[in-house]
């Protein structure tokens, strides 16, 4: 019996068990560990400033209890993200927030929570890839919202509205602004949205808002089918730490709880995000000049790409922390490659996708972008 159900056992290959829908997708591309210039992942150039390392240093030398759990409903992290959205006038409480080891946990929480075996959810496409892999793991039905490049990427949120409609969308991502293109959604526009299908969730993810004009996270509590995901992992440069966080009126941040995993959030890492929140100063000097350096990357690779590429070379408009370039004639992942050999990683996506013949360039800093520019001159010869 025991050899019977042994040898059994023992032909049974594991990628069989897995859930049919699921054994055709592929794990999710992280960058390896590469040495150089990593500009293919949007992180930040700066690791934490000086004085919050010192402060996390003393803490830890200090004795941090980490041979404890850590606090599971992240109360001073909670009351920290709140005290800095009310220095910006965005009045938040603490019962409308729930925090995540990183966005990406949050957006498979609301998954997990919201879909139902086949229940469809609306992704838009190019667009951050965890969103379709997040509805697959969670059991529902990604259906895909096309966003046209001739359109500069446009969320055609009236149109949105009719296709959640038509196929009783349970849930709707908008990526604001939107990863890998760079634009953003009109804040009316996705208030529209959710007036409009008050049956739908809308999951507003913000991972780039402090790089851009306009954020809805201000709106969020008039809408009670609406979220907003944020991450200190872009702006405030703790990517390594792994924190993300929703914003959302009270009843749906209570629901979110209900798939928050237990103590997910590292008590170093809460610790950091208190420490970080209220070093507004140096985070926002820091967004000032990737504002500054995007406009003038972005106007250096565009002149470069249309000198020496020709027509066809675009460089798209960008509220973020990296910019879209269109090659024309096969040149995205030629060039990637020819910049990977220079130690310089830049993302190229997926050759006949949406945008793959497209490059997307990580603004660094004011080195980072020139070697950049230099390296493209020569490899563009
Ligand atoms: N949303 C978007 C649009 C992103 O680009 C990313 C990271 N690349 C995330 C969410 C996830 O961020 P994190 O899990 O680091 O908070």
């Amino acid at each position: 019996m025991g050899d019977d159900a042994g040898g059994r056992l023992g032909m049974v290959r594991f990628a069989d068990l897995v859930r049919p829908r699921l054994r055709g997708i592929d794990v999710y591309a992280a960058p390896d560990a590469r040495r150089g210039l990593r500009l293919d992942a949007n992180e930040s150039p700066y690791d934490l400033p000086p004085g919050v390392r010192r402060a996390l240093a003393d803490r830890l030398v200090g004795g941090m209890g980490l041979n404890e759990y850590p606090d599971d409903g992240c109360a001073a992290l909670r009351e920290a993200i709140c005290e800095r959205h009310r220095a910006e006038g965005v009045d938040l409480t603490p019962g409308m927030v729930v925090v995540g080891c990183g966005s990406d946990q949050l957006i498979a929480m609301a998954c997990s929570l919201l879909l139902d075996h086949g229940d469809k959810a609306l992704c838009p496409s190019p667009s951050f890839e965890m969103y379709g892999q997040g509805v697959l793991m969670a059991g529902g039905d990604p259906r895909w919202w096309h966003l046209d490049a001739r359109d500069g990427y446009r969320y055609d949120v009236g149109g949105m509205a009719d296709a959640v409609r038509a196929e009783s969308i349970k849930l709707a991502f908008i990526c604001s602004p939107n990863n890998p293109t760079g634009n953003s959604a009109a804040c009316d526009d996705i208030g529209r949205l959710a007036a409009a299908c008050p049956e739908t969730v809308i999951v507003v993810d913000e991972a780039y808002a402090e790089f851009a004009d306009e954020s809805f996270i201000g709106r969020v509590n008039g809408y009670g089918n609406a979220v907003v995901l944020r991450t200190l992992s872009k702006a405030y440069g703790m990517a390594g730490l792994r924190v993300g966080y929703s914003v959302s009126g009270e009843e749906a941040a209570d629901a979110l709880r209900k798939a928050k995993p237990v103590y997910n959030v590292p008590s170093f890492s809460q610790a950091a995000a208190v420490e970080m929140l209220r070093d507004v100063g140096s985070v926002m000097g820091r967004v000032t000049e990737v504002r500054r350096e995007r406009a003038a990357l972005a106007g250096k690779v565009g002149a470069l790409a249309l000198g020496r590429l020709g027509l066809g070379a675009v460089v798209y408009p960008s509220q973020a922390n990296f910019i879209l370039v269109r090659l024309p004639g096969g040149a995205a992942a030629k060039t990637a490659a020819a910049l990977a050999d220079a130690g310089i990683y830049v993302r190229a996506f997926r050759e006949g996708g949406p945008v793959g013949d497209c490059l997307r360039i990580t603004v660094g800093d004011p080195a980072a972008n020139d070697a950049v520019v230099k390296a493209l001159g020569r490899i563009w010869d």
